[in-house]
């Protein structure tokens, strides 16, 4: 693992003041699965805000020598939206024409065959560009875990991870208080669930927040006021929080996504709640 330069948590320090405290990591990047569920990739403003969020979490790691790798398509994130919006209409349309020609076949095969072929449009082009067919919401308490019920119906929409290790980061919609949840179960590797629902003051730091928890790290200035907080991983969600302490930075290279090994204990909640409140990570692993 990545010996850290210096472990501090001083508010003051960032990356322009103090580039001492941060590697150079040439622009390393962080791998995620994107998928969005139904009710977000068909709301054009809840859709576009995703991609905000991926803009930001892009834009975060680019300043500290890090990068977002993403699919379904590998391109930059701010390049990506207009494109990705012209895809989801003509996929619209496609199905679209599928019903209309299976309208007009006569034949029982040529009926067949384009039942097929819509089949496959529906079910695997979807699919492969992380569109979801889940619509409604998961139940995410605003403390505590999410019951195991939400998360498996939301969890099972996307069939086969293609690759573990992409963190596979889900749109959706989240009932119950926070808008985003990072989930450390068992059950799977590490995944995050953003909501991507608008907001008064626009932050765009609510994914790289999520992303953070999912590399291990645990919040932090959680006695902080608004006026003084300033790091990513500040328990709330608010415009100014643009920054990580190279510790951090370091600590998501580490991580699986980036350039680590497997996690070990994510899940592993009765040795992980012992760690002390202001402990910089969610769980150990061995060094
Ligand atoms: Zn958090």
């Amino acid at each position: 693992m990545t010996s850290f330069l210096d472990f501090n948590k001083d508010p003051a320090n960032d990356i322009d003041n103090k580039p001492q405290q941060y590697h150079n990591f040439g622009g390393k990047g962080v791998r995620v699965q994107v998928y969005w569920a139904a009710d977000i990739w068909r709301d054009v403003s809840l859709w576009n805000n995703s991609w905000a969020l991926l803009k930001g979490a892009d834009e975060i790691l680019r300043k500290y020598t890090l990068a977002l790798d993403m699919l379904p398509l590998q391109t930059e994130p701010a390049a990506l939206a207009p494109a990705k919006d012209k895809a989801s209409r003509k996929f619209d349309r496609s199905v679209g024409k599928q019903v209309a020609r299976q309208k007009k076949a006569k034949g029982e095969v040529a009926k067949k065959q384009t039942e097929a072929a819509a089949k496959a449009i529906e079910e695997q082009g979807p699919a492969a560009r992380g569109l979801l067919g889940f619509s409604g919401s998961v139940h995410v308490p605003m403390e505590g875990e999410a019951p195991i019920d939400g998360l498996t119906a939301l969890r099972k929409s996307l069939g086969t991870i293609p690759d573990e290790t992409r963190l596979v980061v889900v749109f959706a919609h989240i009932d119950g208080g926070p808008n985003g949840y990072t989930v450390l179960r068992q059950e799977w590797l590490p995944w995050v669930i953003a909501d991507p629902k608008l907001m008064q003051d626009n932050p765009k730091t609510l994914l790289i927040h999520e992303m953070g928890h999912a590399c291990r790290l645990n919040h932090q200035q959680s006695d902080a006021g608004s006026a003084t907080a300033k790091n990513i991983m500040y328990p709330l969600d608010f415009k100014g929080l643009t920054h990580l302490w190279g510790w951090q930075v370091d600590t998501i290279y580490d991580s699986y996504w980036c350039n680590g090994r497997k996690p070990t204990n994510w899940w592993d909640r009765i040795s992980n709640a012992k760690l002390p409140p202001d402990h910089p990570f969610l769980w150990e692993e061995p060094s």
